[in-house]
Formats: structure tokens, C-alpha cells, sequence
């Protein structure tokens, strides 16, 4: 499979073709601010290879790479100020879930206190 698809628009930001809020980058992942944020700290962890969703996942690179965008997470909430308070990072997968980018991202949101479950209509506190 190749590394980038060049209809992509997050493997354009990979390239660096469309600009994006960068906050972290290591050899594997990338990571930049969502342009239309729905909590106080919303990014996308992305890895620079062009994988589809969590549907696409194949092989030991791709389970590496699945741990890489985890492992860059936890750096990127704590630099984030949430990584004690709290983040969730969440993979839309089809089309239930609303997914309209399709190059797999982590989005991770934090910064105020969330509901649960993550349903229309279904939020509560507890705990
Ligand atoms: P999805 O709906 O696929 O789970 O999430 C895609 C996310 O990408 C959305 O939250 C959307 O706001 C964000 N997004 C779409 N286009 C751009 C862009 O050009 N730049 C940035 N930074 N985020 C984008
Ligand atoms: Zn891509």
C-alpha cells in the first residue's frame, strides 16, 4: 500500500501542501489542532502514513503504528495542559459514526468536564 494518497487532505498536510495548526511531530505521527474545535483542547493525531480508519488497519506495521498514535497521545494531552484533567481520543469509524476524513485520526479532545455516554441525548454525569 502506498504511504500517501494524494486525494487525501490529511496527507496533504503531512507534505506540509495545506498548512495546519502543528503541535507535535515525531518519524511516525503528526499532530495539529481540529480547524473546527469542539472542546477547549481539540486535536488530531495522525500517522504520516495514509491509512483509511480503524476498518483498514493491517499487519504488525499497522499495529504499531495504532500504538504510536496512543503513545503520542498521552505526550500531546500532557503538553496540552489535559493530561491530568482528562481527554478522550476518539476514532470515528464509518459512516454511523459521522467519519468524514478518511485518514485514520485520533481526535483528542479535553479541557472541560464531558458527558457520558457519547450518545444524542444520552449525556449524564456520573461517578
Ligand atoms: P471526522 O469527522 O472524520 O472524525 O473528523 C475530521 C475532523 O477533521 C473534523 O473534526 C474537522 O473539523 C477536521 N478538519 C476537516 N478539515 C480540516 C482541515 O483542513 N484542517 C484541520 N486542522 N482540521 C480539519
Ligand atoms: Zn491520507
Amino acid at each position: 500500500m502506498a504511504n500517501s494518497d494524494p486525494n487525501c487532505l490529511f496527507c496533504k498536510i503531512v507534505s506540509g501542501d495545506i498548512p495546519a495548526d502543528i503541535v507535535y511531530r515525531n518519524e511516525h505521527v503528526l499532530a495539529f489542532r481540529d480547524i473546527n474545535p469542539a472542546a477547549p483542547q481539540h486535536l488530531l493525531i495522525i500517522p504520516l502514513k495514509h491509512i483509511a480508519s480503524l476498518n483498514d488497519l493491517v499487519g504488525d506495521e499497522d499495529t504499531i503504528i495504532a500504538g504510536q498514535i496512543m503513545q503520542a497521545a498521552k505526550v500531546v494531552a500532557k503538553e496540552a495542559g489535559i493530561g491530568e484533567s482528562g481527554y478522550r481520543l476518539v476514532f470515528n469509524t464509518g459512516p454511523d459514526s459521522l467519519q468524514s476524513v478518511f485518514h485514520i485520526h485520533g481526535h483528542l479532545i479535553g479541557g472541560e468536564r464531558m458527558g457520558w455516554p457519547p450518545f444524542p441525548g444520552a449525556s449524564v454525569e456520573h461517578g
